[in-house]
């Protein structure tokens, strides 16, 4: 991965389009130490919730509060209490038992694991496939899972596959993105299904689909599921997407299973506890969740890609998701690309491998609820010209 992709990294530093080193200004704008500005077009901060005066406000209050940083001991042990009442909160919002974690990559780290050696079911290994496209935070667990039980790659959102291992085995465990990095989504329906028919562990990482849907900002996955989690599903995500603060959170299913997580879960039980000032932010976004002002932004993210989308094609076009990718080819196009879109005064990140396979390098572009509409239409245009695309 290192020998192949690592030239582009290169070129891409080369281009000055790595280690940008900014100034917020707001609302997604930045400066540059020579006072050149541009507008972020690769924040997954989706409804502006990172900038949100009241989630700064919170941040602020429970450093007040607690006047501390942390506890600097294992949460299993001693922890802040605004961190049960952030639990709580999270539990009530997403209608399953939530814990928070450092990041959606601790959580992984830890759990995925305990899904293999069959802790978090019957007791007994399950064989554990992986999507091709799941995200690097799981990919990377692969072979502590191979110490547990046998591990298997699918081809992306291949179900057949995936049945077939359902029928040769009687434990699986299947592991996927709800939302994908690189656009398109999990298989939901169909996947509860083969849990129905064949008992199949579900573990999806939503971690780009919440606050961005549902009625709560439960995410993409919880919203399709029913008013109880199913004991063999368990939902992971980041709050540092559209949740707008920081720190990951696990939806957990059966809540007996909060002590076992939290004392085996890896870097669940050693690593730090989330700071302070992020449980507070995260407190003050979550009561945002439950107002009116979540289903504006939600709204206004949607009118967002949807006007991207009539002036930009993509594969993804007329998809809800605010992700778009924008196929160059090869390497160096979208190098060159990416550093003109830059010239012009919007940051979209250049795509390649190992972020894409080879081959398939591009521009990758984000929409967000705080964009105005006039530079969504300056972007378009500035895409259009750039990649010579109608
Ligand atoms: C961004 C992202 C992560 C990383 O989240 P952290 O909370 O920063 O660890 C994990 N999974 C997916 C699918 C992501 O998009």
């Amino acid at each position: 991965m290192v020998s192949l992709g690592n030239p582009s990294f290169e070129s891409a530093k080369e281009h000055g389009l790595l280690d940008l080193s900014v100034h917020n200004l707001g609302n997604g704008h930045l400066e540059l130490p020579d006072g050149r500005q541009f507008i972020n077009m690769c924040s997954c901060s989706y409804l502006g919730l990172s900038s949100h005066p009241a989630v700064l406000e919170g941040a602020i209050q429970a450093l007040q509060k607690e006047k501390a940083m942390g506890l600097a001991v294992s949460r299993l042990r001693i922890r802040f209490s605004i961190t049960d009442e952030l639990e709580a909160e999270l539990s009530s919002l997403y209608r399953a038992r939530s814990m928070v974690t450092l990041s959606a990559s601790a959580a992984s780290a830890g759990i995925l694991p305990l899904i293999a050696s069959g802790h978090l079911s019957d007791g007994n290994p399950r064989v554990m496939v992986f999507d091709k496209a799941s995200h690097f935070s799981m990919n990377l667990i692969k072979p502590i899972c191979g110490d547990e039980a046998p591990v298997l790659t699918a081809p992306h959102n291949d179900l057949e596959f995936l049945e077939d291992v359902c029928r040769k085995h009687s434990r699986v465990a299947y592991v996927a993105d709800g939302f994908y990095s690189m656009g398109g989504v999990t298989r939901v329906k169909e996947l509860l299904a083969l849990q129905d028919r064949y008992g199949l562990f579900l573990y999806f990482d939503d971690s780009h689909g919440l606050s961005v849907y549902g009625e709560r900002g439960e995410g993409f996955v919880r919203a399709l599921l029913g008013e109880e989690l199913n004991p063999l599903t368990v939902i992971v995500g980041s709050l540092a997407k559209g949740f707008g603060t920081a720190g990951g959170v696990v939806m957990l299913g059966p809540a007996e299973r909060a002590d076992l997580v939290a004392r085996f879960a890896g870097p669940m039980g050693w690593s730090q506890a989330l700071g302070v000032p992020s449980i507070g932010a995260s407190l003050a976004s979550a009561k945002l969740h439950r107002t009116p002002e979540l289903g504006r932004l939600q709204q206004a993210l949607r009118d967002n890609i949807r006007l991207f989308d009539e002036h930009v094609p993509s594969p993804h076009r007329g998809e809800e998701f605010p992700i778009k990718v924008i196929e160059v080819g090869e390497e160096a196009q979208a190098v060159q690309r990416s550093r003109q879109v830059l010239d012009r005064g919007f940051y979209t990140s250049a795509v390649f491998f190992p972020i894409v396979a080879r081959g398939k390098a591009g521009l990758r572009v984000m929409m967000r609820a705080d964009i105005a509409q006039e530079d969504v239409l300056r972007l378009a245009e500035v895409l259009r010209d750039v990649t010579g695309q109608e």
